[in-house]
């Protein structure tokens, strides 16, 4: 036997007792005749005590961190005891030591806070892995799993793999391929999602499906994306929107219990996507925090009854106001008081390329009527005031103002809005706050090509009062530059998203299931008969036998771990993580292949200059 206990589980109750260790040496630290060393696995800590014997053998063969060891002693009451150790109450007097191997000295040193950059720290990930702070990500992730797999399991949902080599499942990005040497010339897609495999599982009856899976997706890595990702992939066979999200509230619900030891009993705020759209100013809100926005441009119909804001800023002879698309005010609490430098700050912050606005007014709401702004040549005192009001102010806020073209202008609030909340402290780390977006577009429009492209994914269906709208109009956008007078601009879709503290965790639909609507949405992407039977005559071929109507979900499986673990980086909960470049630096992958393989293959290479 190597080992009779772990380095995390002896107590001053195992006092007087013989047992055997194995670890890894984490310090060592000598006191004249006796030394000790910290043993470490991945269940704790455990300090040993070598007496003179024990130190008098290691004479000529010292040893080094991360060495590994066995040890057998007895277990004694430490004198100088450490209540941070959960074995710190006691040490072991070893009487015998075996070097069960050696090691060199680690390029970074494994603890906590380590000195280990990033990439060394990623060339050396099996080294890295050994570090506390880690272990703790993937337990969580583990956690996660677990309780999700517990939680579809008590459903009734049933776990079922399917195959990473297939043929291309469009989920908006591009497919990865694998060339295929016994039919030379043709390749496998890896696949973006499960999305059509669930699909015909639910066409052979299974209906209720889940996996948690890897995922492909070669994309351009933004910021914290991963080439290969997890999800927690459902579907339902016989539900509704409704009964998928009662369904996937009580999975979240159970992950937050399990994991976090959280009750998260609130009901989960449901937002259409335009009142998130009108509200945040994106589609992934944090509504962690208020901050509404304010859209003095255009009659805010949806939300406030029909209050049109327009007329208080109207003609007012200020240019850039008058001329812009659309003008947006966000109030910021208890900021009425920043000096010029604050503001000019936060001028120069919307200024940043990645923001790109020319410039930010803003009227300081000091008291009850009583406003300064940068913009008081034009207005009123009374009119900035109704702007204040408006936006929701209350005397000893600030409200900034940004005007522009509408996307981009909306875009940049929203980065504004989370900026502020985020400097306010309104973000905060330790809470969660849920909510659903609802009633996405169906179609998003693609400039390049003047035509349509499915927001969520091609298999995604309209409302169903809306499947007129589509079966009875031609997609074709005759006039590109009126394209939201289009009625497909206006066709909302069966989509649903579920978002945490401002990140997407999840995004299904309803599908279509008649091969007549699918294939008119096929059509509505472009897409002509033998293109649609090529790519998915499997499905439409599906859809004649018997299909129910069904619906699902995928969960973003490693970023979910990442937010319950109050990180911004999905890659620390990755055990192997790829770099921003796509790269694993540990295996220096992607690598080239054998011109064997080439040649069983049936390839030459010839890169394209
Ligand atoms: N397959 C979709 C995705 O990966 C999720 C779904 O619609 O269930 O985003």
């Amino acid at each position: 036997m190597y080992r009779t206990h772990t380095c995390g589980a002896l107590r001053l109750e195992d006092k007087g007792k013989k047992v055997v260790l194995a670890g890894w040496v984490q310090t060592i630290r000598k006191y004249g005749a006796i030394t000790f060393v910290d043993l470490r696995d991945r269940y704790g800590i455990t300090q040993l005590l070598f007496g003179e014997q024990v130190n008098a053998a290691l004479e000529a063969n010292p040893l080094g961190r991360e060495f590994v060891l066995q040890v057998s002693g007895e277990v004694i009451e430490r004198s100088n005891k450490n209540p941070q150790l959960a074995t710190g109450d006691i040490e072991i007097d070893v009487q015998s030591l075996t070097l069960l191997n050696k090691a060199a000295v680690p390029p970074f040193t494994i603890q906590d806070d380590t000195d280990g950059g990033d990439d060394l720290r990623m060339k050396y990930r099996f080294l890295d892995l050994r570090r506390a702070a880690v272990r703790r990500n993937l337990e969580l992730r583990y956690a996660v799993n677990r309780a999700a797999r517990t939680y579809l399991h008590s459903e009734q949902f049933m776990d079922i793999e399917t195959p990473f080599l297939i043929k291309s499942t469009p989920e908006g990005a591009r497919d990865f391929v694998v060339p295929s040497r016994m039919n030379p010339g043709q390749f496998y897609a890896l696949p973006q999602s499960p999305q059509t495999f669930k699909q015909l599982l639910m066409v052979s009856g299974y209906d209720r499906y889940y996996q948690i899976v890897k995922c492909f997706r070669d994309e351009d890595l933004r910021a914290d994306r991963q080439p290969e990702f997890t999800q927690i992939d459902c579907e339902m066979a016989f539900v509704e929107q409704e009964d998928i999200l009662l369904m996937f509230e009580g999975m979240i619900r159970y992950i937050f219990k399990e994991v976090k030891q959280i009750d998260y009993t609130a009901p989960i705020a449901r937002l259409s996507w335009e009142e998130a759209m009108w509200t945040y100013g994106n589609d992934k809100p944090d509504i962690r925090f208020a901050m509404p926005l304010l859209n003095l441009k255009k009659p805010d119909t949806v939300f406030t009854n029909k209050a049109d804001h327009r007329t208080l800023i109207d003609e007012a002879g200020f240019a850039i106001f008058d001329q812009a698309e659309t003008v947006l005010a966000l109030a910021v609490p208890g900021a009425a008081d920043y000096s010029r430098k604050q503001t000019d700050e936060l001028t120069e912050w919307v200024q940043r390329p990645q923001i790109g606005m020319k410039g930010l007014a803003y009227i300081k709401y000091l008291a009850a009527d009583n406003c300064k702004s940068s913009i008081d040549k034009f207005y009123t005192p009374e009119q900035l005031l109704s702007i204040a009001k408006a936006a929701h102010a209350q005397p000893g806020d600030l409200i900034l103002l940004l005007a522009g073209k509408e996307e981009r202008t909306r875009k940049a609030m929203s980065e504004l809005r989370l900026e502020l909340g985020q400097r306010l402290g309104l973000r905060k780390p330790d809470e969660f706050k849920l909510c659903w977006v609802l009633d996405f577009p169906l179609f998003e429009y693609d400039e390049e090509g003047n035509r349509w492209v499915a927001r969520h994914h091609p298999f995604t269906s309209p409302k169903p009062d809306q499947i007129e709208t589509m079966i009875g109009n031609d997609p074709v956008i005759a006039d590109a530059a009126n394209y939201l007078r289009h009625p497909y601009a206006r066709i909302k879709a069966n989509a649903y998203d579920m978002v945490l503290n401002g990140n997407e965790i999840g995004g299904g639909s309803i599908r279509i299931y008649q091969r007549e609507l699918q294939e008119k949405m096929f059509a509505a992407l472009g897409m002509d008969k033998e293109e649609q039977q090529h790519k998915f005559g499997f499905l439409l071929g599906a859809f004649e036998y018997g299909a129910p109507p069904h619906g699902g979900i995928a969960f973003g499986f490693d970023r979910l771990c990442a937010i319950l673990g109050g990180s911004e980086s999905i890659r620390d909960f990755i055990a192997f993580p790829k770099n921003n470049a796509g790269r694993d630096v540990m295996l220096d992958a992607p690598a080239t292949i054998d011109e064997k393989q080439f040649e069983e293959l049936q390839i030459r290479l010839q890169l394209k200059k």
